[in-house]
């Protein structure tokens, strides 16, 4: 592909990422058995279908005393029916004591609260009704045996760890983690901690991003910095491609002379870029290129527009490198647009806006303003809204659907 020069011809992101993924050759993850304790936010590998029931037997859910309820027809605080303590088999007008969680004696389908009994000379006064299966959690009641239970693809949180605990599991079979190799490119570039010479600014991309991708459960490889050098990006681009599933750069992929990563990336394998020159605003000059199969996101330098890029195409990425079915959504909220925000007809536009919560209410306020380079949108703001190709903005008071990235606050 000849070098670009200046992009005539914007491609619509729907297309691009289509066009993109049908050039990967992404493969079902390897498996990896976890503990338990070290699943959380880890990705189910297969389904798990229920061994037994849960619970395994029919059980009591008070303390009490357990019975045949048809011997407690009748019974009120003025007409207490009177039981027979037993430690065995329970029989007619007889009660065993039980705890919580025992199992249910043989002979009782009932458990009557503590509460509502008298223990008096050995014998037990009983003031309620009970229906039938009354204070008993059933065999089977949570999980049936061999129902599926929780499906491949899954994201494991603290519940779906207890689920699996509770059906005896002490550990899981995961997706192994994606590794995604990370390479910031400019002459500027200095390496935060060392001293900035000159008009350096500090690399802050490479951080992110590789939280970024810790942050969906891939594992992260720093290639470090490489200056505005074929011969540099080169060499790192292989060694990220060599050992990891994918490759992120960041720089160097605009237009000017110093722009050299699409090209590198071209000289390094087949296809090379597929797309480049992104209808998305921020994160125009966005590339996306698979190297034998390998996918290869070149995303700008500007950290929020590496940040969109990322959303965009890194995001579904790794979801689909972790053998999940779609890309996993974010939270959302609906919420008023506190101020009208103009977008690009014909691009689709990200604007960071921190959404509060005011009476009841959600409010969305742009904390956009600042342009492309202005990370500290993405620490002020807790969400994206996302104006469509075919508007040119939103206006004040227009209830608009926030993609969340942070927690929501109520303001007084
Ligand atoms: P580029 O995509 O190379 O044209 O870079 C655009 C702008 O993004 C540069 O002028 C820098 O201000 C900034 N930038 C580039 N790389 C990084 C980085 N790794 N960390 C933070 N800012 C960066
Ligand atoms: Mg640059």
């Amino acid at each position: 592909m000849a070098r670009l020069k200046g992009f005539q011809k914007l491609t619509l992101i729907d297309d691009a990422l289509q066009k993109w993924l049908n050039v990967l050759q992404i493969k079902k993850p390897r498996e990896a058995t976890a503990p338990l304790n070290e699943a959380l936010n880890r990705v189910l590998a297969t389904d798990v279908i229920a061994k037994e029931d849960l619970p395994r037997f029919d059980k009591s859910a008070v303390d009490g005393y357990a019975l045949k309820t048809q011997d407690t027809i009748g019974a009120s605080q003025f007409k207490p029916v009177t039981f027979q303590i037993t430690e065995s088999e329970v029989g007619v007008k007889q009660a065993r004591q039980i705890w919580t969680g025992n199992p249910l004696p043989k002979g009782a389908n009932a458990v009557v609260m503590i509460e509502n009994t008298k223990k008096t000379d050995g014998k037990l006064e009983v003031w309620v009704q009970l229906a039938t299966g009354g204070n008993v959690s059933k065999k089977g009641e949570d999980v049936k045996k061999a129902e599926k239970i929780l499906k491949a693809g899954t994201r494991l949180n603290p519940y779906h760890l207890a689920l699996l605990a509770a059906m005896g599991n002490s550990e899981v079979k995961v997706a192994e983690k994606p590794r995604i190799a990370i390479l910031a490119t400019g002459n500027e570039l200095a390496e935060a901690g060392n001293k900035p010479s000159g008009n350096q600014i500090f690399d802050s991309n490479r951080v992110m991003l590789s939280a970024m991708c810790r942050e969906l459960g891939a594992e992260p490889v720093d290639l470090g910095i490489a200056k505005d050098d074929i011969n540099e990006i080169a060499e790192k681009l292989g060694i990220g491609l060599q050992e990891c599933d994918a490759v992120i750069t960041t720089g160097g992929t605009s237009v000017g002379e110093l722009d050299l990563v699409p090209d590198v990336v071209n000289n390094s394998g087949k296809p090379g870029v597929v797309v480049h020159g992104l209808a998305l605003r921020p994160a125009m000059p966005t590339a996306v290129a698979a190297v034998d199969g390998k996918p290869v996101v070149i995303l700008s330098g500007n950290p929020v527009a590496a940040v969109i890029g990322f959303e965009v195409f890194v995001r579904p990425l790794v979801c689909k490198m972790l053998g999940m079915s779609r890309e996993e959504p974010r939270p959302t909220v609906n919420a008023v647009m506190t101020r009208k925000i103009a977008a690009a007809l014909g691009r689709r536009t990200f604007v960071r806006v921190r959404v509060t919560q005011k009476n009841g209410k959600f409010l969305a306020e742009p904390v956009s303003a600042r342009g492309s380079g202005a990370i500290s949108t993405m620490t002020r703001g807790n969400g994206f809204v996302i104006v469509p190709e075919n508007r040119e903005g939103v206006t004040e008071g227009e209830i608009v659907m926030v993609r969340l990235f942070g927690n929501v606050e109520e303001v007084r």
